[in-house]
């Protein structure tokens, strides 16, 4: 490993090249692979896999013309320079721009008059090596853009990044405005097992479309019915278990009594009314022991 900060850095498109032939990893290459200094890098902060341990990564600066940027995007009056190639390789939308009959083909400058300076620039670090990670802190830049433009890679890269997170009435409404499946899936089955009160003081709750509430309401029907049959089957055998307690009772016979002989309960002999009482007792024991081990929800 040798020290990033004394490793050239080589031109945004040769940055693609090496990052292309597996050669651009961040981690140190044969010294016949090295540019010279051709563009200027600009370094950032970043905490890799969330330890703490930060390190510093070399992202492209846009903001310095390279000899070869085809093309300068002009956002909050700032110039990015960047390549058709490379902006028409991940995106559609850039690609029709740069090849159709669009008047930006001919252009050398562009405007995108309703974008944020920040958030692009994190787009085109997700499309630049080194590949910037997605992470809180970009994700809600990046889905709008990634959606615009059709970037499919990293919008899939937003989905894996939010499925990483539990599910929420927050994110299932990220998942249906972006048309994120696996997100969308997994957050309705979280909204089902959450009671309809709980639900609706969601702050998110308004935000639902119909169509997922219907899903979510469904499932929850569905889950309600199923407790509801286990509950009247669990009920039913209960009662019956009880109502044998009472039958034992009922039936009235008792121990054979040494005092007054009898088989069955003499109401006249008081030793076998005190056998009955302690009869009633062990019954009563018994009830209430099967009650509290068959709960009825
Ligand atoms: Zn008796």
């Amino acid at each position: 490993m040798e020290d990033s900060s004394s490793r050239p850095s080589s031109s945004i498109l040769e940055r693609v090249r090496l990052f292309a032939s597996g050669k651009c990893s961040g981690e140190s290459h044969d010294s016949a692979e090295r540019i010279e200094i051709t563009s200027n890098t600009k370094k950032a902060d970043v905490l890799q896999n969330g330890d703490q341990a930060s390190m510093e990564v070399d992202y492209p600066d846009f903001t310095v013309q390279d000899e070869l940027s085809s093309v300068t995007l002009i956002i909050e009056s700032h110039k990015l320079y960047v390549h058709r190639e490379v902006l028409a390789a991940w995106s559609p939308v850039f690609k029709a721009m740069f090849t159709r009959d669009f008047k930006e083909k001919e252009m050398s400058e562009i405007e995108l008059p309703d974008k944020k300076l920040d958030d692009f620039v994190e787009l085109l670090y997700c499309m630049y090596p080194p590949i910037k990670s997605v992470s809180d802190s970009n994700v809600h830049q990046l889905l709008p853009l990634a959606e615009e433009y059709q970037i499919l890679e990293v919008k899939k890269k937003c989905e894996e990044f939010l499925l990483t997170k539990p599910g929420s009435i927050e994110l299932l409404v990220t998942a249906q405005a972006y048309g994120l499946q696996n997100l969308l899936t997994k957050c309705i089955q979280h909204a089902r097992y959450r009671t309809f009160a709980d639900l609706q003081k969601d702050p998110f709750y308004k935000k639902l479309e119909m169509g997922n509430l219907i899903r979510i309401l469904e499932l929850r029907v569905l889950d309600l019915e199923t407790s509801m049959e286990q509950n009247k089957k669990a009920a039913n055998e209960r009662e019956l278990k009880l109502y044998g307690f009472l039958n034992d009772l009922a039936t009235g016979y008792g121990y054979f009594c040494s005092e007054c002989k009898s088989r069955r309960v003499n109401d006249t002999c008081f030793n076998c009314l005190k056998m009955f009482r302690e009869k009633v007792k062990t019954k009563f024991e018994e009830a209430k022991a099967y009650r509290s081990s068959h709960p009825c929800y």
